[in-house]
């Protein structure tokens, strides 16, 4: 049966250089003396180291557990020595370091003991599965990284399409390809556990048309299966992204800011579902993927399976080493990769290509000219936004405006900056707007998070006073009742005596009951004192004439 597609609206087809890694079979990559595995190698929160400098370790044995929901284990991918948990470059965009586990090889590359489960898949649950490969630390592995037990937890949402995407839309990254053309029933087997999962009525398998290997060798196994389809897409980038995709197979659209659950799909990498059936089928953690080594900057381009924590320039050296006109290291593909600042830097489990550009590939920044307001970048956009005003409001850090233009929806594609004539690095400057937006937002958060603690503080301080106050008023009111009682208690005593004497007639009268002799002493005392006043007055009387007659005489005169 042929399948209608669809289409979106934008895309651009830059050269392919694919053929020059696929002229060999995939091989091993030998092992580095040195492996440096990034607790960060995956969207969401690091992992946290489980063992100790000196400790020994196995292949395949778990050296760092996945903390919080959004996150992922990180195991050893050789045996040998832990010599170092410490900062270390990663790749990333920003350059910066970042916590790594080094383990110093011991050439034996001995596996921890390991097996399939007891029960196939099919007498799982989706919950046993989906612990088994969040133990096995799979993440998305066609760029992004999401832990991939998450996306098979739809929450209740019913899932008709499981979606295997196979596209590889962009410039020289091959690793899909070739895993397609050797391991096809290995993603076969992953895509049916996963359609387990998520109890999906269909898998449709998506390969562009410039991989006619790769879609035959799918195609033949699964040609007995039921409900798993191969579908050829014609070849346009960016394709391989997750809603384009979407479009094109079932012509539904994601929401924006939405997840393509809403509209009941999924969306997994080929490589994911190899690492599915290597975790429950084979009980091997992922440790492991396939890298394209290419670019005109290096010699013997090819794909290599390259253990987490390989150096860059490990492999390199494998494929020939670079030529002297190399001018950058890119992780990824040219349309989407960034460029790494050393060759030290270590292969994650996001790695799909490490590709060496000489200075022909890259256009100098000194060709930059003024915005001709052509209007190609919209054209070319396949989220339909408006990339020249959206870079207009990000050069002005206008970064509300920035969001009302759905600054958000752009998937970082490059498909605007690589038609643009006036050769503008446009999507730099999305990258810059989107940073500056997080950081605002994080140091927003923290601001937050410092406002609350002083509102917190104040509180406290607030609530310990009145607790206080409390204490005191009820020790006070204690204490007044205690002097309360105390002069009750005296008052009671006093009243109890003078009730005792009044009963019992002794109270003291010293005018009643006088002897004759204390009578008389009493009345001569009375009238001693009553001549005593009048002779007192008489002198009164003379000394106010006295005066009187003076005053007169002073006048006179
Ligand atoms: S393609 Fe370049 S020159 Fe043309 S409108 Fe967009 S930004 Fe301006
Ligand atoms: S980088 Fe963003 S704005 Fe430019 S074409 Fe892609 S999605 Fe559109």
């Amino acid at each position: 049966m042929i399948r209608k597609l669809f289409s979106f609206k934008g895309g651009i087809h830059p050269p392919q250089h694919k053929d020059i890694s696929t002229t060999q079979p995939i091989r091993p990559a030998t092992l580095a003396k040195q492996l440096v595995l990034p607790l960060h190698q995956h969207i969401g929160e690091s992992a946290v180291p489980i063992v100790e400098v000196g400790d020994h370790v196995l292949k395949g044995q778990k050296i760092a557990r996945a903390e919080g929901y959004v996150s992922a284990s990180v195991h050893a991918s050789s045996s040998g020595t832990i010599v170092a948990i410490e900062e270390r470059p990663i790749p990333h965009p920003s350059g910066l370091n970042a916590t790594c586990i080094v383990i110093e090889t011991d050439g034996e590359d001995r596996w921890i003991e390991h097996g399939p489960a007891e029960t196939t898949y099919t007498e799982m649950d989706a919950s046993q599965l989906r612990n088994l490969i969040r133990t096995s630390g799979i993440v998305g592995l066609g760029g992004a990284g999401f832990p991939s037990y998450i996306k098979l937890n739809p929450a209740g949402a019913k899932i008709d399409t499981l979606i295997l995407n196979g596209v590889e839309c962009e410039p020289y990254i091959s690793c899909d390809d070739m895993l397609m053309r050797e391991r096809p029933e290995q993603i076969i087997a992953g895509a049916k556990i996963m359609r387990h999962a998520l109890q999906a009525t269909q898998v449709l398998i998506a390969i562009e048309d410039n991989k006619p290997e790769a879609h035959a060798a799918m195609s033949e196994a699964c040609k007995n299966e039921e409900n798993i389809e191969t579908v050829l897409v014609p070849t346009l980038y960016p394709q391989g992204s997750e809603k384009q995709l979407i479009k094109v197979l079932t012509n539904k659209e994601v929401p924006s800011n939405g997840l393509p659950v809403q509209i009941g799909i999924v969306v997994n990498n080929v490589g994911t579902a190899a690492a599915v059936h290597n975790a429950i089928d084979l009980g091997k953690p992922l440790t492991s993927r396939i890298v394209t080594i290419s670019g005109e900057g290096v010699a013997k381009p090819c794909n290599l399976e390259v253990p987490f924590g390989t150096p860059m320039q490990h492999l390199l050296d494998q494929c020939g080493g670079l030529r002297s006109d190399v001018d950058r290291i890119i992780m990824g593909g040219p349309m989407m990769g960034f460029a790494m600042h050393s060759t030290a830097i270590p292969v994650i489990k996001t790695t799909n290509c490490i590709l060496a550009a000489t200075k022909d590939n890259v256009t100098p920044p000194s060709d930059i000219m003024p915005c001709i307001r052509c209007g190609a970048c919209a054209d070319a956009c396949p989220v339909e936004l408006l990339p020249q005003q959206l870079q207009w409001f990000a050069r002005s850090k206008e970064f509300d405006r920035a969001q009302e233009y759905n600054l958000f929806d752009c998937i970082e594609c490059g498909c605007c900056s690589y038609v643009c004539p006036s050769n503008i690095p446009l999507v730099h400057f999305y990258r810059y707007a989107k940073t500056e937006i997080w950081a605002q937002e994080r140091e927003k958060e923290k601001a937050d998070q410092a406002r609350q603690r002083h509102e917190f503080r104040l509180s406290r301080i607030e609530r310990e006073k009145a607790e206080k106050a409390a204490r005191l008023a009820k020790k006070k009111a204690a204490a007044q009742g205690a002097d309360g009682n105390k002069q009750a208690a005296i008052q009671a005593a006093m009243a109890r005596a003078k009730a005792k004497k009044h009963a019992q007639g002794s109270e003291p009268k010293n005018t009643e009951n006088l002897t004759e002799a204390q009578q008389q002493q009493i009345n001569n005392t009375d009238d001693m004192r009553a001549k005593a006043q009048q002779i007192a007055e008489s002198r009164r009387a003379q000394a106010q004439q006295m005066m009187t007659g003076k005053q007169a005489k002073d006048e006179k005169k």
